[in-house]
């Protein structure tokens, strides 16, 4: 590997890179050329074995250490975390190969956050007092134990830290598996959380397919499962969980709709057209890939959305000038190429982009298609890559309908200047994160996730202590205790 910061073995195991090059050989390729840049192992039986027994044997002592010392060492994580953040983003871009111009300000910086907030909160973690009487109740917020966390590859640094942070802060341990197409990430999160103090063994990264997940969630020493990833995996890993009733957070993809009223400012709504379905080339699971736009504003917001997109640089993605970079892998682009095909058959108007770049490397052009109706292939099955769906509508009632009438629930977005309007139809959408002329922020202190299809729990906030912890109930009895015989 050419590159800084490159992870010196496959996994990071009890506070050390371990490598077991007997496991399957995983490639990692740059999707920006297609050349092989490094390579990692799958874990073998003995390295998930190993990866387990270090997160049990350090769980007990790490929940014994108070919420002060917990959560110093996260921040203290989150410091060198942004520190570094110049050679965190030049890998996650060789890793996924989002634009730096992107990872520079999302990625590490976003897990940085998930550190430093949760390790603020971590002291502040506390059960309550109910009184009964002259007996009472208290309630203490005890960690779950051993948690497993398992990453899709659309941003390897922000998942492993949204869910180390919380997990960690309720003095859980965990043992992170990142997507075999983007394993390079995690490991920088473990090695760092080592660094800043966290013990052997608190936080571990090994590699693997689903195979090596699927071990995961089915050993009797883990205690609750994190998934980000698809629909399809989600119910494999949900049900795998339930044999042993385990506690799991499901964050899963989507199919979100946008919704442009005729009053919405033009600039703003195609802004966040632009964020919700091209940023990270369109590799975002809370994208707003069905947007429907009233027809008094069509013509206009067709009209600026192709001009605006024609201001994507498309390149080099190390290149801080670019702004559009290229799908994850083959397989992906090969994916999104299905779809277009797909929806040109199935009759919508292709109105911008749709070709894959003669150039090395998985590019693909931003791609809009318009016309389209709700019962396309493309307006039901999520894509995830850079093509949007554009709907015509009428009416409010009529609008809000068609948004909800999904299987999914993960987000939706409304542009609208009507005050009213804006609060009634975000209150009127089944999904679990909405936007009101914004689309696609994710900040730490707001709870994300999603309803219907697109997962339970939520990361990030207050929320994400309740999936990370459990309360035991004390009851306290003062006098004398009565008994039928
Ligand atoms: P996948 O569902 O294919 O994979 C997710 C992870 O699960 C990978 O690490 C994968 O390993 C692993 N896995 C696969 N099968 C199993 C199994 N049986 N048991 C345990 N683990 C398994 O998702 P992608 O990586 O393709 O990511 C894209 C999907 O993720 C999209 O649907 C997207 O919407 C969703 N997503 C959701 C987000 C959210 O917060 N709601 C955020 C980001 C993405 P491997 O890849 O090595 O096979």
């Amino acid at each position: 590997m050419t590159y800084p910061t490159q992870p010196t073995a496959s996994h990071f195991i009890n506070g050390a890179y371990v490598e077991d090059d007997t496991g399957m050989p995983i490639d990692v390729i740059y999707p920006a050329t297609g050349a092989v840049i490094g390579r990692v192992y799958s874990a073998t039986p003995a390295i998930i074995d190993q990866a387990l027994r270090a997160a049990r044997n350090a769980q007990a002592a790490w929940a014994a250490m108070t919420g002060t010392e917990r959560g110093r060492i996260l921040r203290r994580a989150a410091d060198i975390m942004r520190d570094r953040n110049h050679d965190l983003s030049v890998l996650e871009t060789y890793d996924t190969g989002k634009p730096y111009q992107e990872t520079s300000v999302v990625d590490a910086t976003s897990g940085a956050d998930a550190l430093e907030y949760f390790g603020g909160m971590a002291a502040t973690l506390t059960g309550e007092h109910i009184q009964l009487g002259e007996d009472w109740v208290y309630t203490r917020r005890e960690p779950l134990g051993v948690c497993v966390g398992i990453g899709a590859w659309n941003y390897p640094t922000q998942i492993a830290s949204w869910k180390g942070a919380p997990a960690l802060a309720c003095g859980n341990t965990m043992v992170f598996k990142p997507s075999e197409t983007t394993p390079l990430c995690a490991l920088k999160v473990a090695e760092i959380l080592h660094e800043a103090g966290a013990p052997a063994g608190v936080y571990n990264v090994i590699q693997g397919l689903g195979d090596v997940g699927a071990a995961l969630v089915a050993d009797d020493r883990v205690d609750k499962v994190s998934l980000t990833g698809s629909v399809p995996t989600g119910r494999k890993v949900y049900a795998a969980a339930a044999a042993g009733i385990k506690h799991v957070t499901m964050e899963l993809g989507g199919k979100s709709p946008m919704i442009v009223f005729d009053d919405a400012d033009v600039e703003n709504a195609v802004s966040g057209a632009i964020l919700g379905n091209f940023y990270s080339s369109g590799q975002v699971c809370s994208n707003g890939t069905r947007v429907f736009v009233q027809s008094g504003i069509k013509e206009a917001f067709l009209t600026r959305l192709a001009e605006r997109l024609k201001g994507a640089v498309i390149g080099d993605p190390q290149d801080p000038a670019t702004s559009f970079g290229p799908m994850v892998s083959e397989r992906q682009l090969g994916i999104v190429e299905g779809y277009i095909a797909n929806g040109q058959e199935e009759g919508a108007r292709l109105v911008y982009g749709g070709k894959r770049l003669a150039k090395d490397g998985f590019f693909i052009e931003p791609t809009v298609f318009a016309d389209v109706t709700d019962d396309m292939t493309i307006a039901r099955e999520e894509i995830f890559g850079p093509v949007m769906a554009v709907f015509d509508f009428d009416d409010e009632d009529e609008v809000m309908a068609r948004a909800n009438d999904t299987e999914f629930g993960l987000a939706a977005g409304v542009f609208t200047r009507d005050l009213a309007r804006a609060h009634r139809v975000a209150a009127g959408f089944q999904a679990g994160t909405c936007y009101i002329n914004t689309y696609n922020d994710a900040p730490v202190e707001a709870p994300f996730g999603g309803s219907k299809l697109s997962g339970v729990g939520r990361e990030n906030s207050k929320a994400a202590i309740a999936h990370y912890s459990q309360l035991k109930s004390v009851y306290v009895r003062m006098g004398d205790l009565e008994a039928p015989f």
